[in-house]
Parts: structure tokens; C-alpha cells; sequence
């Protein structure tokens, strides 16, 4: 079967054994649920029109992720009707929101045709771009003198493509100029509608940000989204993130012209991808999450070596960060793509963010719909092989959401992004295992102020151990490789330790000061600005051992659903 002259690369046997074996199936929220029969009038209206401003981040992501996106799933739709290949492959892809992803289990992405694949530049950069070329024909534009022009191109918000011998960005809101148009038309309505005065407030600015090529809209946008907390009804992101071009982080590798942009001023940030969430504040789930975040500058006080950095948490300083718990109702673009996960939570804008670098708050948004979507049968089989029996009844669902709530406040605590970027491409793998870190370290802080039980500190080390640290296969991407550097060093450490039939017992009273040990480690990393030595310390804690791979052949056995078809209700 060929689909624009490619032969679907999947039989159509390995694509049932992946839809029927492997993938997760989670429902979002509808018209139904209890949170949307108590929003206002107003408030339903408006949600209305942010769902459907949420819908074109489908084609806007994918067109960010492949020049060939787009047009290769309108002729899977086209042939899916009379042809069962094209409609399964057609499944997977809207699941990867691509013609290739990652599976969360394989090292190499799987492909849906033969001869696409993905790349470094994913379509941010020319497809014919190498490395090299890329980085001479900076330093050629550089010494021409087109400073503004260099900047733009290793901005977050930019496409890039050839001009002649050089290059130039095109601004997304040109590059999307039609659909930005109406997903601005949408948010305008929606904040026409909408009951609550700060959202409204928060709609009209990025309507605006979405129509304008100039940073300055999206900061102001992005600072009215960041102090919306639990007043309001209704939610509505639109993400951000810079996790896939892996082309212009390469510069950092490049000292000599790293050294020539820094004596420019000229500041070196991968590109965004775009998505959209849509959701219902959780009343009651955002009120816990707040606990937590009440006691951060305290921990501010106890991060490794804090005289060194100014954290964006100053101990006695005002916390710019709001948090709410949130019932999805729509997650598109990068938000919707499976690609060996759906996040859990969200923490933005990110550091490379103007709002953030002139002193903006953040906003963390957790999805309901995503952490509740476990297979319980799964979970008792997995026990009863690789955990000792004393141990099973401190597994607890809620428990893993208490180490991401501390995960995501984890991300605010040390050195700040002017560090984190040094560290070149190991910035986000280092970053993630930094905030995963902070999580476990502080955890029995909470338990001194009576926020948590010791009950729930020992679920909390147990679960994390079980649910996280026991990977599926040898990890690829960032934060499963944090993992194996956080299984490493605390089996090293003693925190916790496998018996003979391989069962694992955790040894709470070495727990914490293992878990500080790898923390300071892990800052003075940061700290030290070197990506050759992010890279010695990633090499050290990855290798991939014996018990790692006794546990991968037993989640294997067990099945794996590492797929997720996301279930609209809406
Ligand atoms: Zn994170």
C-alpha cells in the first residue's frame, strides 16, 4: 500500500498488536460531567469557543514537526474508508500527531512510511541543513554583520529557511499568519462570554499576542495567564515548549561560536511547539496543591550550595507561581502527542521566556484526566513479581501525584536558566532529574509541617521507586534517562536494594540523605556551566544493569500500553 508514493512502513498485523495490545485509552471530560453543569452560562459559551481555537493546534504542531505532516494524514483519511492499513496507520499517527514518533520503548522513533523520517531540525530548520553547514553559515552572517537577523534565528518563534548562501526566520505569527487569525477570533469571543473578569482579561491579551510579530505580546500574555488561580472556572494554555529541535542547542557545542553570539548579546533558544489545553479548575484538587506550594521559600533556605545562585524562589520573597488542578476537556497539538507519554502537569512559561526573564510568575496546571488513567490489575501483577510483600501496601496512586506536585515546584528551587542552558543538550535532561530531585529530597520537610503523614512520605518513596524508577526499556528520552540516573545512584547509595528473587525493599532511613547526596551533586553540575561535564555525569549513572534489565523483560512480560488514544467527550 502506498500513500503519496510512500509504502506504509507498519503491517497491518504489527499495527493491530499496537492498537490492541498497547494502547491506553483515556476520556476526557464532556458536557456530562458535574464541573461543566456548574459553570455559568457565560462560562459554557466561552468554553465553546476555546475548544475550537484549540483545534487548529492540531495542523500547526504538525506542520512544526515535519513538512510532510499534514498532507500525509489527509490522504490516510482519504484512503482509510476502503482500506484497513491506511485507517490503523492513520490511528497510530494521530496518536504520535506524526509521520514518525517515539514509542517511550524502542531507541529508535518509529516510522508509519518507508523513507520519512524525522529530523534534528524537525521543519523549524531547511531539511537539507546539516550541522556543520548551519553553524558556518551563522558564523559567515555574524561576521557579515546581521546580528538582527542571527537572533531571530535562534529564537524560540521562528521558522528558518534558506536565502541565497544565508538564512533568515520567518515569525510564527507570519509563518501561521491565517490560523493564528482565527484562533484569535475564537479567543476574542470566548472572553466576550466568559464570566470570569481575569480570564477575560487574560483571553483579550493573547488573542493580541497571536496577531503580532513582536515578543513583547507574547510576555504581557503570558504574565496575565501566570497569576490566573482558583477564582476562575475555566482553563485555557496555550503551550509552549522547546523539547523537539535538537538542531539549535547544537551550537552550545560549538565553543567558538558560542563565544562570538555571547560577545553579541545574542541569546541561543531551541524552538517552541505549540499545543492547546482546555480544562475545568478542580476546586477541591487545586486547595491541596496550594499547601505545598505555601511552604517553597522555606525550601529555598535548604537547597545544596544556595548561597551560590539566586533561585526564583528567594527565601521571604513573594512566590510568583499559581497552581491550579484542572479536568481536561481538550489537549491538541504538543499537548495530544502520545509520544511515549502524555504529560501529567505543566509548569509554564519555561526560562527561556521574556515573561520569566523580566520577572514573571509562572502557572502550573495539573490534568486530572491523565494521572488518573492507570491499569490497577497491571499494578498487582507488577508488585507481586519485583516488590517484597511488606512493601505493596505503601503503592498509592496518590502518592506518585504528591512527587509530581513536587516535581513541578521542584523546577522554581535553584540555579536559574542561564545555568541550565550551559549545559547545552544535556540542559533538559539535567533540569528534569534536578526538579525529580527536589521532589523526593524535600519531601519529609512536608511531613515536619504537617502537610503530609509519615505514612505518606514512605508511599511517597515507594511508589516513585516502583512507579518511575523501574523502567520499561533502556530510556531515550529526558526524563526516563533522569530516571535511570536516580535508580543508579540511590541503588549505589542503599536506598533501596533487590533480594534474591529480585524483589526490591526500600530502606526509608537512608532514603534522604542519599536522595541530598545526588541533589548537590546535581547542582554543582549545573553550577559548573560545562556540558562536557553534564556529559561525564549522564554517561556515569546510565549504565544500564542487570536489575534494570530484569525489571524491563518483567514490564515486558507484564505488556506494556505505551500508546494513548486520547478520548475527546466534548
Ligand atoms: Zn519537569
Amino acid at each position: 500500500m502506498k500513500i503519496k508514493g510512500y509504502e506504509l512502513a507498519l503491517s497491518e498485523e504489527k499495527l493491530d498488536d499496537i492498537i490492541e495490545h498497547k494502547t491506553r485509552k483515556i476520556e476526557l471530560v464532556g458536557k456530562d460531567f458535574t464541573g461543566y453543569q456548574q459553570l455559568t452560562e457565560g462560562n459554557k459559551k466561552a468554553l465553546d469557543h476555546l475548544v475550537a481555537a484549540a483545534m487548529y493546534f492540531t495542523d500547526i504542531a504538525e506542520e512544526q514537526d515535519h513538512d510532510l505532516n499534514v498532507q500525509m494524514r489527509h490522504a490516510l483519511e482519504e484512503k482509510a474508508a476502503q482500506n484497513p492499513q491506511a485507517a490503523k496507520t492513520l490511528k497510530v499517527f494521530n496518536m504520535f500527531q506524526g509521520l514518525e514518533g517515539h514509542n517511550g520503548v524502542d531507541i529508535k522513533p518509529v516510522e508509519l512510511f518507508k523513507g520519512l523520517s524525522g529530523r534534528k531540525g524537525r521543519n523549524f530548520y531547511p531539511a537539507d541543513l546539516s550541522v556543520e553547514e548551519f553553524h558556518q553559515i551563522i558564523q559567515k552572517m555574524l561576521e557579515l554583520g546581521k546580528d538582527d537577523e542571527v537572533r531571530k534565528i535562534l529564537s524560540v518563534r521562528t521558522f528558518v529557511r534558506r536565502e541565497g548562501n544565508l538564512l533568515k526566520a520567518i515569525d510564527y505569527t507570519q509563518y501561521f499568519a491565517d490560523t493564528f487569525s482565527k484562533i484569535a477570533n475564537e479567543l476574542e469571543v470566548a472572553a466576550h462570554y466568559t464570566t470570569d473578569e481575569d480570564f477575560k482579561d487574560y483571553l483579550g491579551w493573547q488573542a493580541q499576542a497571536l496577531l503580532q510579530n513582536n515578543e513583547d505580546m507574547d510576555m504581557l500574555a503570558d504574565k496575565h495567564w501566570a497569576v490566573l488561580q482558583n477564582n476562575n472556572q475555566l482553563e485555557f494554555t496555550i503551550g509552549r515548549e522547546s523539547y523537539d529541535d535538537e538542531l539549535t542547542p547544537s551550537i552550545y557545542e560549538n565553543k567558538k561560536l558560542l563565544k562570538l553570539l555571547e560577545e553579541r548579546g545574542i541569546e541561543v533558544n531551541a524552538k517552541d511547539t505549540l499545543g492547546a489545553r482546555v480544562g475545568i479548575i478542580n476546586k477541591e484538587g487545586t486547595d491541596l496543591i496550594l499547601k505545598f506550594k505555601e511552604h517553597m521559600p522555606e525550601l529555598a533556605k535548604l537547597m545544596p550550595f544556595n548561597d551560590q545562585y539566586t533561585q526564583s524562589v528567594s527565601s521571604g520573597g513573594e512566590l510568583k507561581q499559581t497552581m491550579v488542578d484542572a479536568d481536561i476537556v481538550m489537549l491538541t497539538g504538543d499537548y495530544a502527542r502520545c509520544r511515549g507519554g502524555i504529560t501529567l502537569a505543566q509548569n509554564l512559561p519555561n526560562n527561556d521566556k521574556l515573561a520569566i526573564k523580566t520577572g514573571g510568575g509562572r502557572r502550573n496546571v495539573y490534568h486530572r484526566q491523565i494521572r488518573q488513567s492507570g491499569d490497577k490489575e497491571r499494578i498487582k501483577k507488577l508488585l507481586d513479581r519485583l516488590v517484597a510483600p511488606e512493601f505493596h501496601q505503601y503503592y498509592d496512586s496518590e502518592a506518585d501525584h504528591l512527587f509530581v506536585i513536587g516535581h513541578e515546584n521542584g523546577h522554581s528551587l535553584g540555579p536559574d536558566n542561564t545555568y541550565q542552558r550551559a549545559l547545552g543538550n544535556h540542559k533538559s535532561t539535567i533540569e528534569e532529574h534536578k526538579a525529580d530531585m527536589v521532589s523526593v529530597t524535600f519531601m519529609p520537610e512536608y511531613v515536619k509541617i504537617g502537610v503530609i503523614s509519615e505514612e505518606m512520605l514512605k508511599k511517597i518513596y515507594t511508589t516513585w521507586v516502583i512507579k518511575r524508577l523501574f523502567l520499561k526499556a533502556q530510556p531515550v528520552e529526558v526524563h526516563r534517562v533522569a530516571e535511570l540516573i536516580h535508580f543508579n545512584f540511590l541503588l549505589a547509595k542503599g536506598a533501596f536494594s533487590f533480594d534474591t528473587e529480585h524483589k526490591v525493599h526500600i530502606h526509608f532511613d537512608k532514603f534522604h540523605d542519599a536522595a541530598y547526596k545526588l541533589l548537590a551533586e546535581t547542582i554543582a553540575l549545573q553550577l559548573s556551566k560545562s556540558p562536557e561535564k553534564a556529559k561525564q555525569f549522564i554517561d556515569r549513572y546510565t549504565v544500564w544493569g542487570k536489575e534494570s534489565q530484569y525489571i524491563a523483560e518483567v514490564q515486558k512480560e507484564l505488556g506494556i500500553k505505551n500508546y494513548i488514544e486520547l478520548v475527546p467527550h466534548y
